[in-house]
């Protein structure tokens, strides 16, 4: 079981895989006051840089699932690096469905929410794994700027204009299913540059060293197309952000 391979190849040195950078995370712990002991469940774990930092800094405890095995193995590893293995488990699985057996203090899915079909969905299946009074934490894009056509949501590499919201449409989604949004910390455009621009290096690296793949003229294609394309549509209409959300 894994994910399509292009990502394991264009995000195989990224330790966070959304827009957020390790300050942003810093400043999303700190701003949900986390107690030492506190139960995580992440679902769509990555490298599990959120977790290890805050088990490191906050003392939570946690499990993370993710469904490719490379990035399981880095989150393993990124725990026996800041000495937290103790603290954090990470699973190799499919997320879709996961409900933990003993009921945590906070859920998360940050930047994986087709996990469970959308956003609603995806709040539907934390909320079953989450303790009274618990916190879920949701990773999203929105739209900064509104796209004036759909040619321009493909260029940010969405379906459709209306596969996002914008951020007080959000807002007002989560107002609407039943929660409080209680925190929120949100990317800026530095890190979305880390998370993009870092893939081009990584591309750059890994054609040099496997020009025979089977996948090298698909990564020599977006290793020249995609700072444009991201300079010229992602960078300009997309936003992204952490909410935190209390239900009513
Ligand atoms: N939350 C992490 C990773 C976000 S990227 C971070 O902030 O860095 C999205 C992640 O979802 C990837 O790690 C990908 O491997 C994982 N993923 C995709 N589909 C999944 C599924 N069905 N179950 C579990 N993980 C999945």
């Amino acid at each position: 079981m894994d994910i399509p391979r292009i990502f394991n190849i264009t995000e195989s040195a990224h330790r966070i895989h959304n827009p957020f950078t390790p300050e942003k995370f810093a400043t999303l712990g700190a701003a949900l006051r986390l107690k030492p002991g506190t139960q995580i469940l992440d679902l769509g774990s990555g490298s599990g840089e959120m977790m290890c930092t805050w088990a490191r800094d906050y003392g939570i405890r946690g499990t993370g699932i993710d469904m490719s095995p490379l990035f399981t193995e880095q989150a393993k590893c990124r725990a026996k690096e800041l000495s937290v293995s103790g603290q954090v488990n990470f699973i190799h699985g499919d997320a879709a469905g996961y409900v933990s057996d003993e009921k945590v203090g906070l859920a998360a899915c940050v930047g994986a929410t087709w996990i469970a079909g959308g956003v609603a969905g995806t709040i539907e299946l934390l909320a079953r794994s989450l303790c009274t009074g618990g916190i879920i934490l949701i990773g999203e894009p929105y739209w900064h700027r509104l796209p004036p056509t759909e040619d321009i949501a493909k260029g940010c590499l969405t379906n459709t204009i209306s596969d996002f919201l914008q951020l007080a449409e959000l807002l007002v989604f989560f107002d609407q299913i039943g929660y409080d949004v209680v925190e929120m910390v949100l990317a800026d455009q530095n890190g979305w540059d880390r998370y993009e621009a870092a893939k081009w290096l990584t591309m750059r690296r890994w054609l040099d060293a496997n020009p025979a793949d089977e996948l090298a003229d698909e990564v020599r294609a977006m290793l020249t197309s995609e700072p444009k394309r991201y300079a010229t549509y992602t960078r300009e209409y997309l936003g992204w952000g952490v909410f935190a959300l209390m239900a009513r």
